[in-house]
């Protein structure tokens, strides 16, 4: 596993216990990380998808969300994320 996933730090600032603001959006998602990576992976579902991520970003982030779901028994990364 090479992927750094710190790299999505620099996505979104903290604003609160389960809250995450977009950088590229100014909307807060308020439910948890898991939320606002869907929101940049702008794939469809309950989250409002992001007009201004970079199409590689929702690469990447699409990608995490296939491996998470493939990798449910160890998902360290996906704490990683966590904020
Ligand atoms: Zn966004």
């Amino acid at each position: 596993m090479s992927r750094n996933t710190r790299d999505f730090y620099d996505h979104y600032v903290k604003v609160g216990p389960k809250a995450v603001q977009c950088n590229y959006y100014n909307k807060i998602i308020n439910t948890g990380i898991t939320r606002f990576k869907k929101h940049l992976s702008t794939q469809r579902g309950s989250v409002i998808e992001c007009p201004n991520a970079p199409t590689d970003l929702r690469k990447l982030v699409i990608q995490a969300l296939k491996e998470m779901r493939q990798n449910k028994r160890s998902c360290r990364q996906l704490r990683d994320w966590e904020p």
